[in-house]
């Protein structure tokens, strides 16, 4: 699994807290005064003593402060929505600047006790979270959550769906009654890795780098990462079953009549999911049968307000 999110680099004085994360422990250090230090220094900041020693601690504190963003602090983290941004007070009175998981953002309050979690990456690194001490979530989030969470989907789609209205293509009054401003529940989410936009590139022959080279995407994209072609997103549609409440029936062929509207308003940067939602925006009578126009939006999940493709999509019911 690519995973395109940024990560911390290890230093010499930061590595201890780095291989006590990857060991599941929470390492902070102290002064040979008994003054726990963080971040990771080279002298105590209460007393200016260079005798520190690293120490494992509990790792329970409580919410000092907390903010939600409701707009990505990166693209990478759109799938991340909202992002709860805090600032943990460890019991050992150390500050560290974290994220909660594990809670909503109405649950969570200045003051409430937390807990470490160990968000485990591909690679090398752990990350340190923090749940409410009384939440249900697991400690460690091992690295193939990622995966997981794609069978999760998977699942989801297999699931029975609802009984849905029948409506015959031949009755043009029934037909135009599902044009609507409205736009449908959104369908499953699809994870738009770095090896489907790879797979794409190769197919298409559209390999240029802001697509395909993650490296020089860090520095010279303005997205500060690959990004998924504009194409590739909109053929992935096909991967995003929309939940509609209608089935169109009574007709012996359907006709992909190609698009009047096709745009890509926004950036799907790799590692992020993507859902989509359509309305039926018009229906004719035209001479060969019942024409529907559907815009079909995708967006990346956690931007609700802006499509990354608008795909005016017409089919002929003949
Ligand atoms: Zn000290």
């Amino acid at each position: 699994m690519a995973w395109n999110k940024p990560l911390p680099l290890p230093t010499a004085i930061s590595a201890p807290y780095w291989d006590g994360l990857k060991a599941h422990e929470l390492r902070v250090q102290q002064c040979d005064k008994g003054h726990w230090l963080f971040f990771p220094r080279t002298h105590c900041p209460t007393c200016g003593s260079r005798h520190l020693e690293w120490k494992p601690v509990s790792g329970n504190g409580t919410l000092y402060t907390f903010t939600v963003a409701r707009i990505a602090t990166m693209p990478e983290f759109t799938d991340e929505m909202p992002q709860l941004l805090a600032v943990v007070e460890l019991d050992e009175g150390v500050h560290i600047n974290t994220t909660i998981v594990g809670a909503e953002p109405e649950q969570l309050s200045v003051g409430m006790p937390v807990r470490a979690v160990f968000d485990d990456r591909p690679g090398s690194v752990t990350l340190l979270r923090f749940a409410p001490t009384g939440s249900a979530h697991p400690s460690v989030i091992p690295a193939e959550g990622v995966a997981e969470a794609v069978v999760a989907v998977a699942d989801a789609a297999a699931a029975p769906e609802a009984p849905k209205r029948k409506i015959s293509a031949k009755d043009l009054d029934a037909m135009k009654s599902l044009v609507s401003t409205e736009y449908s529940p959104w369908s499953n989410e699809f994870l738009v890795s770095q090896e489907v936009i790879n797979d794409f590139a190769k197919l298409s022959g559209d390999d240029y780098w802001i697509h395909t080279d993650p490296e020089k995407a860090k520095v010279k994209s303005p997205f500060g990462t690959t990004i998924a072609h504009g194409s590739l997103v909109q053929v992935l549609a096909s991967q995003l079953r929309i939940p509609l409440d209608f089935e169109v029936v009574d007709f012996t062929n359907i006709v992909n009549y190609g698009s009047d509207r096709l745009r890509f308003p926004a950036p799907v940067p790799s590692g992020c999911k993507i859902r989509s939602r359509s309305r039926v925006k018009s229906v004719e009578q035209v001479k060969s049968g019942t024409q529907v126009t559907m815009e079909i939006n995708i967006h990346v999940v956690g931007q609700d307000d802006r499509p990354a493709v608008i795909n005016d999509l017409v089919m002929l019911y003949m």
